[in-house]
Parts: C-alpha cells; structure tokens; sequence
C-alpha cells in the first residue's frame, strides 16, 4: 500500500511528486513518460517564472533532467477508475490494479465536447478504456475517436483485435503515423451515434454514416464523475479548497483539473500544496 498514488504526469503531477520525495513518502507517479501534449505542443512559454522564453520542449527537458535528478519514476499506466474504500483507495489501470491511503488527481482537462448519443450508448457499445473493453471487439468494426496523438497507443492494440477500425483523430489528421491496413483515417469529425439496444452507426460531420459494432473515446482526461464515483465536481472541474482537497477524505487534486487559468504555474503550485495536504494527511 502506498501513502500517496499521483494520477497524471504533466506539471501538477510533477511538482506533487518532487515535493512527496523531499518529505519521503512512499508514492507512485502514474501518467505518460512523455508528460503531456499540452507541455510538447507549446510554442513558446513566457511566463514560467525563471525560464523566460522556453519551448514547450525546452520544459520538457527541464522536466525529465529534475525527475532523474530526484530519482523519480514515471509509472506508464492509464487509470481507468478510482474506487474510495474508506480509509484507503484502488485504482484500476487496465488489468493492474494499486492501492494508496491518498490520492492525487492532476489528469488535467479534456476540451473535446461529448458527441450525440455518447451518454446514450455508454457500456452498450461506447467505452472508454482499450485495455478494459478491447476484447469484447475481436474480429469486429469499431469506430475510435482520438482527442490527441497520445491516442495511437491504445489504437495500435484496438487494431490488432478489431477486424476494421474507422479512426477519426480530433487533431491534425496528417500527424497521425497510422499504417495499419485495416484502419481508415476519417478527417471529417465524429457528430453523432445512433443506433437501438447498442450504437450501430457512427456520423459525420458530413453527414456520412458509418457502421459499427462499438466506438471507443480515447481521451485525453476522464471527466472527473467517471474516474471517481461521489467526487464533487462541477462537470469539467474538481471541486476544491485551497489545500487542494476534495470532498472525499484522502483525494487531493491539482492542476487544470480544478478549473481556470489553465497554466503550467497554477498546475505547478497546486501540486506543491496537495502534496503538503497529504502529508498533512498522513501524520494526522
Ligand atoms: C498549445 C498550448 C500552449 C500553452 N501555453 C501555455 C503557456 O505559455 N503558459 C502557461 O502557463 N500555460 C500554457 N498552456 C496551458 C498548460 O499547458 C496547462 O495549464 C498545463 O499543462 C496543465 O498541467 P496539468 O499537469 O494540470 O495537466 P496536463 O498538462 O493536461 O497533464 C495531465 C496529465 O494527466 C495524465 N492523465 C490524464 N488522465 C489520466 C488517467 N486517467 N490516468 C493516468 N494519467 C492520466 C495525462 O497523460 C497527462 O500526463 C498551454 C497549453 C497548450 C495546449
């Protein structure tokens, strides 16, 4: 059992995870090696105190030089849901699963809008999670809706199990490195689901109809009601206080995912405080 699990490896998660070393926790950084697209994608940042003018790879690398100074891990592994058991939690990536008395979430925001007929359709042909839901598509048509590049992870596996697969990346459609023979790359957007019992047919932006037999939303971050049952939130944000706690006893959350300004210095100075307030936690 862990005393701290940190979902989401991007500025928040970081800044939590260097300041839980400093006061010696025994933690997992759960999230991507990569960070974030939102730390990559960034052109130029100016307002990082102390590194004016950098590039969103620039800060990439001031990243993975202080995390491998710290000796700090990143632990690749998309958590798919968080269950509050009382005095501790479970978290389920995939098939692996993690106990931890805290939790921080720094998952970020996802900016993609639901489609038509997504809630609708939820487990009766709409997923969220590959590793989860995969299997039951063997040999079948689906339909994957990419929110960014980091995506083609979980598509490469879809497609190795589906028969066909029509993707449909929400992001330039000539960053993709899709070659597998049996995806096709749709470019116009994803608007609407349809079908009886379970989805059948997938629209687009066209008005183009495309049949299926299930459609996987691999997104960039969970709405926060869907990774933790019971956690206050006002849709798109987690509720907290200025220790950065939620309403449920042991979560912590920091970054973009409690709400606006979305910027890498809220993130970063949020992710200090949940990690004091865990530690907090801890000894209290
Ligand atoms: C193009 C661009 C330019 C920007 N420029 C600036 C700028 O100049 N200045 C500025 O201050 N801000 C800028 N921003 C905003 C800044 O990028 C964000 O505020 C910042 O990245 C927020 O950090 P975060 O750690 O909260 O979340 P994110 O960076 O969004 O990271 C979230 C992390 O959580 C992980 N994650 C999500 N869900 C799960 C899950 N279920 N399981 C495991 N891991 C999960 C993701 O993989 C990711 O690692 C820019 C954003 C963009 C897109």
């Amino acid at each position: 059992m862990y005393d701290c699990i940190i979902v989401g490896s991007s500025v928040a998660g970081i800044s939590a995870a260097i300041n839980l070393k400093i006061r010696k926790k025994d933690f997992l950084l759960l999230g991507n090696k990569d960070f974030s697209p939102k730390v990559q994608k960034a052109e130029l940042i100016q307002n990082y105190v102390g590194m004016p003018d950098i590039s969103g790879c620039e800060l990439s690398g001031a990243l993975k030089e202080h995390l491998e100074k710290m000796k700090i891990e990143i632990t690749e592994a998309r958590v798919n849901s968080i269950m509050s058991l009382g005095d501790y939690f479970m978290l389920s990536a995939g098939s692996d699963v993690y106990e931890s008395k805290t939790i921080i979430l720094a998952t970020g925001v996802e900016f993609s809008k639901k489609i038509e007929g997504e809630d609708t359709f939820l487990g009766r042909g709409v997923s969220y999670c590959a590793t989860c839901d995969g299997m039951f598509y063997r040999g079948k048509t689906i339909a994957v809706v990419g929110s960014s590049k980091e995506a083609e992870k979980e598509l490469w596996y879809l497609a190795e199990l589906a028969n066909t697969v029509y993707y449909f990346p929400l992001y330039k459609a000539e960053e993709t490195a899709v070659k597998q023979e049996n995806i096709t790359i749709v470019s116009e957007r994803p608007v609407k689901l349809s079908g009886k019992e379970r989805v059948t047919e997938i629209e687009d932006k066209t008005g183009k109809i495309w049949n299926i037999d299930g459609v996987f939303f691999l997104k960039d971050a969970l709405a926060p009601s869907a990774l933790l049952n019971g956690l206050e939130n006002d849709g798109m944000h987690i509720v907290v206080d200025r220790n950065m706690r939620t309403n449920i006893p042991g979560c912590f959350a920091c970054g973009d995912c409690t709400g606006r300004p979305y910027q890498y210095m809220k993130a970063a100075g949020e992710g200090n405080i949940a990690a004091h307030s865990v530690v907090d936690f801890l000894t209290n």
